[in-house]
């Protein structure tokens, strides 16, 4: 999987003369498209388009190739796909994460990891406390992977019971010895996660486990912990590492969509005279070709052909005929929004792509639209 590691190695590429082909595929198996291989139609034809973009180059040729080999080797587990060949080189790997790309293909100097790089900002690092009466575990879950961090626990045990012989004695027979027992544990799981947020800072806290134990933790919780605890989600304290992942990418996915509902409800407010957004995808289309797009949003499945003016590469929902701004022939492009999400993405916009409620709420301006920048 994608990390800071594979990106700072495939930075060096920059530092080579000859182009890098980069290539995100969608690989979520949630959406039906992307089932039985349905991927790898895409990824032939983003490549194809960047093939008929670029003129003839038979070193591009060559590394699309070698970058559909690649993709089709690939055992879908992530939500998306990177692949980056350099010819010169020999340098061709293939890397999935947990989080969603938008597909395109890049044929430049350097591998294009925008991104990634933006996939990691934006990503949230979630913290997960598993607990019960007597044991604790504790996790980080981030860009879709899964971390237990057992050192910081490790003598969660002794800490629990870190009230001495004599006095356990003493207080044995009072009856509120189980409610200090329990407390203790509590502070004890409380100062492991503010080791950890030393150690690994994380953005979410989600608590988990029997709910005795889990509401003392939330009770005691110092504020700013508290401010970053989500919720509660029911697992057990055995459960394996792959249910606490699965847990967890749950939460997160709701708060995206909670997140993509908020940009469409902006976007939408926007969309008035002299708001600064537009929708459909003519208008899209327009302020694309403008560079005026700061975050472009899109429904999940929405896809369109259209056409590219070769001179001046403007983008038109129409095949063929000739640029409204040049007056130069246009090239067919057969996955527009693919395209436009490419041309955004290189010229510093951002993309949203939404599912579920947010993109019911797009459907009626066209399930496509964009906030400017002016
Ligand atoms: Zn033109």
């Amino acid at each position: 999987m994608l990390g800071r590691g594979v990106l700072s190695r495939l930075h060096c590429l920059t530092q080579q003369e000859s182009n890098t082909l980069t290539l995100y595929v969608d690989l979520d198996q949630g959406s039906r498209a992307n089932r039985h291989g349905g991927f790898l139609v895409q990824a032939e034809a983003i490549l194809k388009n960047l093939r008929s973009e670029s003129g003839a180059d038979q070193q591009l040729d060559d590394a699309a190739k070698r970058a559909f080999q690649l993709i089709s080797s690939v055992e879908p587990r992530g939500r998306a796909a990177m692949v980056v060949v350099h010819p010169e080189t020999g340098l061709e790997e293939v890397h999935q994460a947990g989080v969603h790309f938008p597909s395109s293909a890049f044929w430049r100097r350097g591998a294009f990891l925008r991104p990634v790089v933006e996939a990691m900002d934006e990503n949230e690092r979630y913290a997960v406390v598993l607990a019960d009466a007597r044991n604790a575990r504790l996790f980080t879950v981030y860009l879709g992977e899964i971390t237990e961090h057992r050192h910081l626990l490790s003598d969660i045990a002794g800490r629990s019971r870190g009230v001495g012989v004599d006095q356990w004695r003493a207080e044995k027979r009072h009856e509120r010895h189980h409610d200090h027992e329990v407390t203790a544990h509590a502070k004890s799981i409380i100062d492991a996660l503010r080791d950890l947020a030393l150690e690994a800072p994380f953005d979410r806290l989600i608590i988990a486990g029997s709910p005795r134990t889990t509401v003392q933790i939330e009770r005691l919780l110092p504020r700013r912990l508290h401010g970053k605890l989500i919720e509660s989600i029911s697992l057990a304290v055995a459960a394996t590492e792959k249910e606490v992942l699965e847990g967890t990418i749950e939460v997160q996915r709701r708060m995206e969509r909670d997140q993509e509902c908020r940009v469409v409800e902006g976007l939408l407010s926007e969309l008035h005279q002299n708001g600064r957004a537009v929708a459909g995808l003519d208008e899209v289309c327009d302020v694309v070709s403008d560079m005026r797009v700061w975050t472009l949003v899109y429904e999940q499945t929405i896809d369109a052909e259209g056409g590219e003016c070769r001179e001046c590469g403007s983008l038109v929902t129409k095949t063929s005929g000739f640029c409204p701004k040049c007056q130069a022939g246009l090239q067919p492009v057969s996955q527009l929004v693919d395209r436009l999400a490419q041309v955004v993405m290189e010229t510093g916009g951002r993309v949203e792509v939404v599912s579920g409620g947010a993109a019911q709420d797009m459907e009626a301006v066209g399930s496509i639209g964009a906030l400017l920048r002016y």
